[in-house]
C-alpha cells in the first residue's frame, strides 16, 4: 500500500514543534462603518518548544486562549504573528497550496466528536476522507487502510458502514482518532479530547492516546482545563491565563512545586487522591473575574487578581525567568534583585 510519508524523520535531539511569539488577535469591529475599534488578544505572545514523542499540557481556565493556541498552531487560523516550525517546516505564515502539503504531519482531534464527524458520511467515509484528498490508492488499498485505522482505535470492522449518531460518544471519538490518524502524524493537537464524554470512558479514550502515542512516536500538545487528567498524560505543562503563558514545568515540579501565583491558585482546587494531604489541602480563591482578552491589565495580566500583586506588578509585564531546569515562570517575585534582596528589578529576562 502507498504509504504517506508526511516529511523527513524528526530528529530526537530538535524539539518537533517550535513557537515563538504567537499572537492571534481578532478584531472588533463597531458601528456603521465597521470601523476596526479594537482586538480580542486571544494569544498574546506566547513560546514553546515540544520535543518528538513528547506530550505537552497545555492548562488554564475556560476562556484563557488556549484551544485557540492549538488551532493557530495547525493554522486552522491566520496568525496575527509569531513563528511556528513543525518538523523544520515553517507553518504560520505560507501560502495555502504549501499549508495543503504539510497537512498530513499535523493533525487535531476536536472536543466534540458528535460536532466535528459529518453525519451524512459512514464511518469508512470519514475515516477515508483524508485519504482521498491526499493519497492515491485503489479501492482495495484505501479499505485496508481504513481497517487498519478502525484496528488501532478498538473499531470492529462491521461499524465500516455505520453513521455517526450510531455509536456513543466514546465510539465517535475513537472514530475521530482514526482520521487523524490516516495520513500517518507526527503532530496531534489534542483539544479537550475527553472533555465531552462520561467520566466512564474518559480513562479508556487517554489510555488509546497513549497506547498510539507509544506505537507511533507521536507527539501531542494536550489541552485541558483538567488537571488531574495532565498529571496523568502529560511529561511537561504549560500554564496559560489571559492569552499568555506563566508558567512552564516538568509534570513532577509544577504539581510538586507550582511557581507563579496562578499556578498555585489553579493547583491548589484541584483534590489530592492522599485522603491525608486532601485534609491539609487549603484551595486559594482568586477574587474578581477574569478581565477582558480585549482589554488586558497594564503590567501583569495576572495584577487584579494576584494574592501576591506588587506596584511593580501594575506597571510592568514580567519577564520570563528561566530557571534552567526546564522552568520558566513569568512572575517579578522571581527576579534575580527579588530572589537576593526581597526588592522586584524592572523586570529584564534571563533566557
Ligand atoms: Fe502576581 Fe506580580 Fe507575579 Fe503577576 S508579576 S503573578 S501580579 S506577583
Amino acid at each position: 500500500m502507498a504509504e504517506v510519508q508526511s516529511t523527513a524523520a524528526a530528529d530526537p535531539a530538535r524539539p518537533l514543534v517550535k513557537v515563538r511569539d504567537l499572537k492571534m488577535y481578532f478584531p472588533i469591529h463597531s458601528g456603521l462603518f465597521r470601523t476596526h475599534v479594537g482586538d480580542i488578544k486571544a494569544v498574546d505572545g506566547i513560546s514553546f518548544d515540544i520535543m518528538p514523542g513528547e506530550t505537552l499540557g497545555l492548562v488554564g481556565e475556560s476562556g484563557c486562549g488556549k484551544s485557540t493556541v492549538g488551532r493557530s498552531i495547525l493554522r486552522l487560523y491566520d496568525v496575527t504573528a509569531g513563528t511556528v516550525e513543525i518538523n523544520g517546516s515553517e507553518i504560520a505564515h505560507v501560502d495555502r497550496d504549501s499549508l495543503r502539503s504539510k497537512r498530513p504531519m499535523m493533525q487535531m482531534i476536536f472536543q466534540d466528536p458528535q460536532a466535528s464527524l459529518n453525519p451524512r458520511m459512514t464511518v469508512a467515509n470519514i475515516i477515508g476522507e483524508p485519504l482521498d484528498e491526499h493519497m492515491k490508492l485503489t479501492a482495495k488499498e484505501r479499505l485496508e487502510r481504513i481497517y487498519e485505522l478502525m484496528d488501532w482505535v478498538g473499531l470492529n470492522h462491521a461499524f465500516a458502514k455505520r453513521y455517526p449518531h450510531e455509536f456513543s460518544g466514546g465510539q465517535r471519538q475513537r472514530i475521530g482518532i482514526a482520521r487523524a490518524l490516516a495520513l500517518n502524524p507526527k503532530f496531534i493537537v489534542c483539544d479537550e479530547p475527553i472533555a465531552a464524554l462520561d467520566v466512564s470512558i474518559q480513562a479508556q479514550v487517554v489510555n488509546l492516546l497513549e497506547t498510539l502515542q507509544k506505537r507511533l512516536n507521536l507527539t501531542y500538545l494536550f489541552i485541558s482545563h483538567d488537571l488531574s487528567m495532565v498529571r496523568h498524560i502529560a511529561d511537561r505543562v504549560a500554564v496559560m491565563y489571559l492569552g499568555r503563558i506563566v508558567e512552564v514545568a516538568s509534570r513532577e515540579k509544577l504539581f510538586a512545586e507550582p511557581l507563579h501565583p496562578y499556578t498555585q491558585a489553579l493547583l491548589s482546587a484541584v483534590p489530592e487522591p492522599d485522603p491525608e494531604s486532601e485534609r491539609h489541602r487549603s484551595p486559594i480563591v482568586l477574587q474578581g473575574d477574569v478581565p477582558s482578552p480585549a482589554n488586558p491589565p497594564k503590567g501583569c495580566n495576572f495584577s487584579t487578581r494576584c494574592p501576591k500583586v506588587m506596584d511593580i506588578c501594575r506597571q510592568i509585564e514580567p519577564a520570563v525567568y528561566d530557571f534552567g531546569d526546564g522552568r520558566q515562570v513569568a512572575c517579578h517575585l522571581y527576579s534575580e534583585d527579588m530572589t537576593m534582596t526581597g526588592e522586584p528589578t524592572t523586570g529584564e529576562t534571563t533566557n
